[in-house]
């Protein structure tokens, strides 16, 4: 805002016509300054990603939100509420909004995105904020349901691998040496071996020797005791009440 040398308002543009109102014509800025109060806060963006303030008081959209609200169609009633609970989070280099997701899918992104920079990998927020997007789209309850053929046609995209990875981390987090033994072909991640080699066993044709082979695999001796204790990477997620989990590692 400026002031004349006469101490009265110049024109200001169109947003600070609350000022304006306020001042009245004529009127002297600092006698304006000295009965001005603060105007009512009108709260976070109606929109479910965001964390921004609020910044068109008709639809309770953001800067950001009121713009591409209008680049969809001016979206209004039932179908603005789908619009708002499934639009694109902002573009901030600083924040990765995980609003608008539900509670599992926040802790399993939290798990992958630790499992990340544990492996010194990445994890920059533009390799990572369009696939979130997505899961919020999709309104999956587990990131485990999204269907990761969606992605073959993006190509070798940063967010792509980050999806195939929190993927791949979630799914073993959740998996069961036990049942592991079960298949045909073993992830031995599950058994405290590093990297992503498998154990494949469905060259052996003959079923009784395939489970004597995977009996010599799983670590069991003659008397059925298990020879090595449970992987010590293994992700303990369990669930407490209504999918809530509660990540220990
Ligand atoms: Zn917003």
């Amino acid at each position: 805002m400026s002031t004349t040398g006469t101490g009265t308002l110049a024109p200001v543009p169109v947003s600070q016509h609350r000022v304006v109102e306020a001042t009245g014509k004529g009127r002297h800025f600092e006698e304006f300054l000295a009965r001005a109060e603060p105007l009512p806060e009108l709260g976070e963006c109606t929109a479910a990603c965001c964390y921004r303030a609020v910044a068109h008081p008709q639809t309770g959209l953001c800067v950001p939100h009121a713009q591409l609200w209008r680049a969809d169609g001016r979206p209004a009633g039932r179908a603005f509420s789908q619009w708002a609970a499934r639009v694109r989070q902002p573009v901030d280099s600083r924040v990765l909004s995980l609003r608008g997701l539900p509670e599992l899918v926040r802790l399993e992104l939290v798990y992958a995105i630790g499992c990340r920079a544990a492996e010194q990998v990445s994890v920059v927020t533009g390799g990572m904020r369009p696939w979130i997007d997505q899961l919020r789209a999709a309104a999956v309850s587990s990131l485990t349901e999204f269907d990761l053929d969606e992605l073959s046609c993006v190509g070798d995209r940063h967010h792509v691998r980050f999806a195939r990875f929190s993927f791949d981390r979630v799914r073993l987090a959740y998996a069961d040496p036990d049942k592991e033994q079960a298949k045909d072909i073993w992830d031995l991640r599950l058994f405290g071996r590093a990297g992503r080699r498998r154990l494949d066993f469905t060259d052996i044709r003959q079923p009784w020797l395939r489970e004597a082979a995977k009996r010599m695999g799983g670590g069991h001796g003659r008397s059925g005791r298990r020879r090595s204790p449970r992987p010590p990477h293994r992700l303990a997620l369990r669930t407490v009440g209504r999918a809530r989990l509660w990540p220990r590692w």
